[in-house]
């Protein structure tokens, strides 16, 4: 049973205006959830002003303080931060540029208040809307973004940074500055191994957070001791975890392996032992993981899974939606050792999830959504991941922390979110159950909160039903076609 938020009008005049404070939201009666430690503060009210808390307490004691312009009461819910999806993607090239923008409603109907773009090919509308959000102009997440990627010489990505030579990569990070970028990504298509690990140190010398794809010619914790500050994928540490990565590394590189031998080969000289040594050591180096845990388990699952009815699509735009044909033609063309090799690999990272937890690693949630990663939706795909780290055996509050707690504390702004108390970003969720009991309870959203502004399930159903119908064509061009 879905209960709707009473709204009740502020009765400014019960008291004399001059002796109360003044907010523009109070959420009273609610219960609100501390993530970091893992509990439930009953009978608090969250005031809000602008775009800020200005107090969470007790309702009596709140509610006295404050003169307020609305106020909802929410007794029986369950109040935390806003979700942040820490590697999203918007691309798929300038034709797209309208459909990449329709997610940004989407990603707030599910909750989400905070993306982390990791690069793609139309990074100038990344960066106006970043501006745009902030301003209050757009309806979306706040948004931090990488710019554009770092790469090597012709990679097979799109609007990249080719960089080959310390020069280059110089010139590329006075760039980035100059787009006043969050972090710096780095991909290993065409990247050779010294100007990979050129451009992590020179970054980090700048005061600039890295994150990346390791070339396989390198060992994790060269890529760590350069100085990177987060590994993207899951996949980087069954490498690190295999004590035999340096010699399979060295083999890669020499042209004795190919990709994917090399990605069997780490596979199969996994050694648990060896892995928590390896992860414990990384973890002292202060290295984050996004996991993308179940982006490598879609993928790997192409092959069983039938996504033609997904509730998702719906939301995803004819363009976008051809982009997922990449993925799905390559992994039709798979052989059956192939794809027995895929399945091992995701079994294995479930297992490895909860070792880099217990090593002490901070864990980022991130999804990959957006373009060319197939069935991987914008905005539900944060749920589906976070789901999937408790089946890996990471507890609920573990993994709403890897969604509201290790996100601000890589971008450096652990001091405006993470919490629901005075001072911090109002980015909320106000929700029917409590997700310390079970994470899907962040799927039973009853508001959002976004920078102060409170929108209700009628509204986040608004936000749906428009996504909706501004996807619509995608199925009536599957028809026809
Ligand atoms: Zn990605």
């Amino acid at each position: 049973m879905r209960v709707t938020l009473a709204v009740v009008a502020a009765v400014a005049a019960a008291s004399p205006a001059q002796s109360r404070d003044s907010a523009d939201l109070l959420i009273r009666d609610a219960n609100v959830v501390d993530v970091a430690d893992g509990r439930i503060l009953r009978g608090q009210s969250v005031a809000v002003r602008g775009d800020r808390i200005v107090a969470v307490g007790p309702d009596r004691s709140v509610s006295r303080r404050f003169r307020v312009k609305r106020s909802v009461v929410a007794t029986g819910k369950f109040v935390m931060p806003g979700l942040w999806d820490m590697h999203v993607h918007f691309g798929g090239g300038p034709e797209l540029i309208a459909e990449n923008k329709a997610l940004l409603p989407l990603y707030v109907a599910y909750g989400i208040t905070t993306v982390r773009d990791c690069a793609a090919d139309i990074s100038s509308s990344v960066l106006a809307w970043r501006e745009g959000v902030a301003k209050g102009q757009l309806l979306g997440p706040t948004i931090f973004t990488s710019g554009p990627k770092l790469e090597g010489y012709k990679p097979i990505w799109k609007g990249t940074l080719e960089v080959g030579t310390p020069a280059e990569v110089n010139a590329a990070l006075d760039k980035l500055q100059g787009m006043r970028v969050d972090f710096v990504k780095i991909t290993d298509n065409t990247l050779k191994p010294d100007t990979f690990l050129y451009a992590v140190q020179e970054a980090k010398r700048r005061g600039l957070r890295t994150s990346a794809h390791t070339p396989y010619a390198l060992t994790i914790d060269q890529a760590v001791d350069a100085g990177l500050s987060s590994i993207e994928h899951i996949d980087y540490l069954i490498k690190a975890g295999s004590p035999k990565e340096a010699e399979i590394s060295a083999a890669y590189a020499a042209g004795k392996l190919s990709y994917g031998d090399a990605t069997n080969a780490f596979v199969d000289t996994f050694d648990t032992n060896y892995a928590r040594k390896a992860y414990r050591r990384l973890a002292t180096k202060g290295v984050y993981v996004t996991p993308t845990l179940n982006m490598g388990r879609i993928l790997a699952f192409l092959d069983r899974e039938d996504h033609s009815t997904d509730e998702g699509l719906a939301y995803i735009g004819p363009g976008l939606r051809k982009t997922y044909d990449w993925r799905i033609d390559r992994a039709a063309k798979a052989t059956p050792d192939q794809v027995a090799a895929r399945h091992k690999e995701h079994e294995l990272s479930m297992k490895v999830l909860p070792m880099l937890q217990a090593a002490g690693i901070p864990i980022l949630a991130g999804t990959d959504a957006g373009y060319l990663n197939s069935f991987n939706y914008p905005g539900e795909g944060l749920h589906d991941e976070i789901e999937l780290y408790v089946k890996a055996g990471l507890s609920a509050q573990q993994a709403l922390a890897s969604a509201v707690l290790t996100g601000p504390k890589f971008l450096r702004h652990a001091d405006r979110y993470g919490a629901v108390a005075a001072g911090k970003t109002a980015d909320l969720l106000v929700l029917d159950a409590n997700p310390l009991r079970s994470v899907a309870a962040t799927r039973k959203i009853s508001a959002v909160v976004l920078h102060g502004r409170l929108l209700d399930r009628k509204a986040l159903d608004k936000l749906l039903a428009d996504a909706k119908a501004g996807a619509a064509p995608i199925r009536l061009q599957a028809k026809t076609n």
